[in-house]
């Protein structure tokens, strides 16, 4: 390791050099209260910024050792220390006007989620952050003594802001830990409680818009308040004993009057896979970690996907038993995404009307009556969601204001009366009875199996122009493989572009395990474990500080969409 006064010299030898001339600064430098080391340094100043690094030694760090002792609490210390880095170089990293992107220094954005990330790492040896710098030019000419001023007065300060524990607000950390503690700890608890699903009293739900996910602040907020039928007590670890609504397993409805909350309540179900910061509102809103949005998608692609429990007698005979299309229909992307979710290990579906085929959800009596069977490909999903928790111990829940036809497949009916939830279960039963549905059951008795894929690795092709591997993401719902695009824009339940990034070059590092005959879900699981033991860089670029934690299922629903991809049925 070289002192950081070489660093120094370096960057005023190269000042007004072309731009090149930064790769001489590669390496590793003491600065005495931290250790700097530059990874990977841009080719020019409008190219994707350099990579570095911090670390800090525990005793000059000084976190105490319950703030990282498991993973949870690593999980938000680590999460605690990217949120306030990321605040310093706002504050800190200013007033340097170069050319491009450079000039500037920046840590993964945090989101309302506390998600596992590679923007920091802790453990009682040292503090780590992972970040990016733009080194500033003229033109194309190094500007050594703007880098200097950023490397030598603005990081320092940014690193004491953030990575010293006595500079942070200890209160502020502790409530951080303490609530993803929670959290973690009621997802955790779920299963043996027999829910799939739990909303805490006093929760806010509602978001400011569309597109801010900040808590809804203005105007009257109707806080979550459980009806007494479905209230559950849960001890927590530190916030002690809290009350709210546990939603169990098996087939759930949610009604209500159109903007009575519906869509909003599952909203906060599908989002709650992940742990929140204290103060969004649904800190205590927990859904089981394979919880799987389904709608409908139409257009997507589909590769051999065995819908024939939804669908078949196609028009000219076409197979629903191996079903491939480039264009699927709203109904038809539906049973795909439910079947795929399924082969990748999905427990719990979360459905809502607002994103579902009409025809995919329901077929009522007249219509029965005029279309034959026989001439109706579709055997509608409310035929189907008891067997898929009977037969394959699938839960579903399912807003649906539209049709009481489904009243006589639900466990359980809540209705949502301005916000409120009310356990209208018996009434609904009671009109089930009265009213008794005329329609008839379609599709047999049993929901059937589901077949296993084995994806081929020679459809996997990551190549662009001369480079190999060239993946990169854009946005959210983007990832470019090689040539092909994949669209995951359907995929509400990611949050974050860094798991995107993540899932994109994950796709690729699964390519290693398609062996020709392990099913996508044992290479799932493969996946998972390695970056269980090795951590999430193992899927690709070995100190990147933008990656974040996604679910095999993610991954799974990233592979089926890639346009290219060949599979074998087992
Ligand atoms: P639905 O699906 O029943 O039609 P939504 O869930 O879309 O209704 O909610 C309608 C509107 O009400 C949304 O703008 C949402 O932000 C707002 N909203 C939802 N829950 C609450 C709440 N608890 N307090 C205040 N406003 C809410
Ligand atoms: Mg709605």
């Amino acid at each position: 390791m070289r002192i950081a006064h070489e660093l120094q010299h370096t960057l005023q030898r190269i000042d007004g050099s072309g731009y090149k001339a930064y790769k001489d600064i590669k390496g590793e430098y003491d600065f005495g209260e931290f250790v700097l080391i530059v990874d990977y340094v841009q080719g020019d100043p409008f190219a994707s910024p350099s990579r570095f690094r911090v670390k800090v030694r525990q005793t000059q760090a000084g976190f105490p050792e319950d703030a990282y002792e498991s993973p949870s609490r690593r999980k938000a210390a680590c999460d605690f220390i990217t949120r306030r880095f990321f605040d310093a170089a706002g504050r800190f990293a200013k007033g340097v006007h170069a050319s491009g992107k450079s000039g500037t220094i920046s840590i993964d954005r945090p989101s309302q989620e506390v998600l596992d990330k590679t923007s920091c790492f802790i453990d009682k040896s040292w503090v780590e952050t992972r970040f990016t710098v733009g080194l500033p030019a003229f033109g194309r000419r190094v500007a050594g003594k703007l880098a200097e001023r950023m490397l030598f007065e603005q990081l320092p300060k940014i690193v004491r802001y953030s990575m010293r524990y006595e500079n942070l607000d200890g209160r502020k950390l502790n409530e951080h830990i303490k609530t993803v503690e929670d959290a973690d700890f009621l997802r955790g608890r779920l299963g043996e409680m027999g829910l799939v699903a739990f909303v805490a009293d006093g929760a806010v739900l509602p978001r400011k818009s569309g597109v801010d996910p900040r808590p809804l602040s203005e105007g009257r907020v109707v806080a979550f308040s459980s009806p007494k039928s479905l209230r559950v007590a849960v001890l927590l670890p530190n916030r002690g004993k809290i009350t709210g609504m546990g939603i169990p397993k098996g087939v759930t409805l949610i009604v209500g009057g159109g903007y009575h909350g519906k869509s909003t309540l599952l909203e906060a179900l599908e989002l709650g896979i992940y742990d929140h910061i204290p103060g969004d509102g649904r800190e205590l809103v927990v859904s089981d970690f394979s919880t799987v949005k389904i709608r409908a998608e139409d257009s997507r692609r589909v590769e051999k996907v065995d819908i024939s429990a939804f669908v078949s007698n196609l028009p000219f005979g076409r197979d629903t038993k191996s079903f491939s299309t480039d264009d699927a229909s709203g109904s038809t992307s539906q049973a795909a995404n439910i079947m795929e979710a399924m082969e990748a290990g999905a427990k719990t579906l979360i459905i809502d009307e607002d994103t579902s085929a009409t025809n995919f959800m329901i077929r009522d009596h007249r219509m029965q009556e005029l279309v034959a069977k026989e001439k109706e490909p579709i055997t509608p999903f409310i035929d189907r969601v008891r067997q898929l928790y009977q037969d394959h111990g699938v839960s579903t829940v399912l807003a649906i204001g539209g049709s009481g036809d489904y009243f006589d497949v639900a466990d359980l009916v809540i209705c949502m009366e301005e916000y409120i939830p009310v356990d209208v279960t018996r009434n609904a039963k009671r009109i089930a009875e009265k009213y008794k549905a005329e329609r008839a059951r379609e599709g047999g008795e049993a929901f059937g199996s589901v077949t296993e894929r084995v994806p081929i690795a020679g459809s996997f092709d990551p190549s662009r122009g001369k480079r190999e591997v060239r993946i990169s993401s854009k946005g959210l719902h983007f990832i470019v493989f090689g040539t092909h695009l994949i669209d995951l824009g359907a995929i509400e339940q990611l949050v974050h572009l860094s798991q995107t990034r993540t899932i994109g070059d994950a796709i690729h590092y699964a390519t290693r395990y398609m062996d020709g005959k392990r099913t996508l879900r044992v290479i799932l699981d493969l996946v998972a474990k390695d970056i269980e033991t090795k951590g999430l860089n193992c899927v690709g670029s070995r100190f990147a500080g933008d990656y974040a934690q996604f679910r095999p299922l993610d991954l799974a629903c990233a592979i089926n969409r890639l346009r290219t991809l060949a599979v074998r049925q087992r």
